[in-house]
């Protein structure tokens, strides 16, 4: 089977947007093996469409259009796949319903144009749009078929992966399976470095390193009949992952820092209490979205001043004096300080400068301490950070996290 893409709109021609829906389908059909030999970009003219649409026709199998498919006179999509295919328009009620409802749900006016997009060609598979108006449509005759998809990506991208990936699995007689091995710890030039022989060794499964804000992913991805099939494809590759990465990787299906966390309290039915100054709650906030987490979560405390950290966590006057807030000692006491308010096995600490304001030149912005108390003994981490004040935060609360994971693996040695 092979795939054309048709990008509709004067204003990819004019440069006035990047295609991007053309990069996200031709990655999508790459995935799924289907081969695309041409990408086309038209305008919004109805026989210049035509002239692209039946060359299309001439060289692949399944056209793939975006854009045009909105209320106005120079949305041409619909009406010229209908006469492409010598199929009429016919309206079809329940998208009718869909767009009446959206626009009184807005609390605007229907106009009649709106009526357009409730109209089909004869016979289509009318794909639903829940991130706008225009549904989206699959058109078939003579064993060809078109996908109309609407222009704006946050609404074509969704109805793809929900409505189109599984029409062309289907067509194509091929499915995906993915699993996605998450890492802190380690840079995304040095996973890739380490990994680049693996990476450049894979066709089936694929190996896709994605960066995340302070961490990393990598999808592996199986084309294949069947489940049972990918997983069989996937597990000595995620195993070679494993096997060079070690225990930078947090999860092999997805979960996040805190998520991963939590099953490990669970698992070794461990308490904890957090003091957090930098950080402001993000740890506990993260802990606590996690359901379940009562019995192991005890409390957080937002210790921001001095005296808050006197008050709440006994950290010492002289020690605030002798090392400021921002130090290892500090870390060290708050860390020590929660976990015995709290009678909890673990306390885990922030402080730092989160910035823009607060650096000095031995001190800078986004020097953070961290620190983990249990019953034997107290680590604290000094870290630097970089970024803004969101992204330094950010950081901090993922590095406490990891420490405390890491502390969690080494259980029950460690207590
Ligand atoms: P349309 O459905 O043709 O009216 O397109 C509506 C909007 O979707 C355009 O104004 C663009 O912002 C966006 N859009 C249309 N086609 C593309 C494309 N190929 N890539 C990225 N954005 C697009
Ligand atoms: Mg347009």
């Amino acid at each position: 089977m092979t795939a054309e893409i048709l990008s509709v709109g004067t204003e990819l021609l004019m440069g006035n947007i990047l295609n991007t829906n053309a990069q996200y389908i031709s990655q999508r059909l790459c995935d799924l093996g289907i081969n695309c030999y041409f990408q086309t970009t038209v305008g919004d003219n109805h026989d210049r469409l035509i002239d692209a649409v039946d060359l299309a026709l001439s060289r692949a199998d399944l056209l793939i259009l975006t854009g045009g498919l909105g209320p106005t006179a120079d949305d041409l999509t619909k009406e010229t796949i209908a006469d492409a295919f010598g199929k009429e328009l016919i309206l079809d009620p329940p998208s009718l319903e869909h767009i009446r409802m959206r626009f009184a749900r807005m609390g605007h006016e229907m106009t009649p144009n709106n009526l357009k997009q409730a109209m089909f060609p004869l016979e289509s598979t009318i794909l639903p749009n829940l991130n706008g108006t225009a549904p989206g449509c699959i058109v078939e005759a003579e064993g060809k078929a078109a996908i109309l998809l609407p222009g704006p990506p946050k609404e074509m991208v969704p109805m793809f992966e929900a409505s189109v990936m599984p029409y062309l699995q289907n067509r194509s007689g091929y499915t995906l399976v993915s699993r996605v091995v998450r890492v802190f710890g380690m840079g995304e030039s040095e996973v890739e470095y380490r990994l680049k022989s693996l990476i450049g060794r894979q066709t089936n499964p694929t190996v896709a390193p994605y960066a995340l804000s302070g961490e990393m992913k990598l999808r592996v991805t199986a084309r294949c009949k069947n489940n049972e099939e990918g997983d069989r494809l996937i597990a000595p590759v995620l195993a070679e992952i494993q096997e060079t990465l070690g225990d930078v990787i947090y999860s092999v299906d997805d979960e996040e820092l805190h998520v991963a966390c939590a099953a490990l309290l669970k698992a070794y039915n461990v308490t904890i209490a957090v003091a957090e100054s930098c950080t402001g709650g993000m740890i506990a906030s993260k802990l606590v979205s996690v359901p379940g987490i009562s019995e192991f979560f005890l409390e957080g405390a937002v210790t921001y001043s001095n005296d808050a950290k006197i008050r709440c966590l006994g950290v010492k006057k002289e020690t605030l004096a002798e090392h400021t807030a921002v130090s290892a000692e500090v870390a060290r006491e708050m860390a020590d300080g929660i976990r015995l308010a709290a009678n909890a096995s673990l306390g885990l600490a922030t402080t730092g400068i989160a910035g823009p304001d607060g650096g000095t030149q031995e001190r800078p912005v986004g020097l953070v301490f961290i620190a983990l108390s249990s019953n034997c003994g107290t680590t604290v981490r000094e870290l630097h950070l970089t970024g803004n004040r969101e992204r330094i935060r950010n950081a901090a609360s993922l590095h406490a996290l990891d420490l405390l994971r890491r502390h969690l693996l080494k259980y029950p040695e460690n207590c």
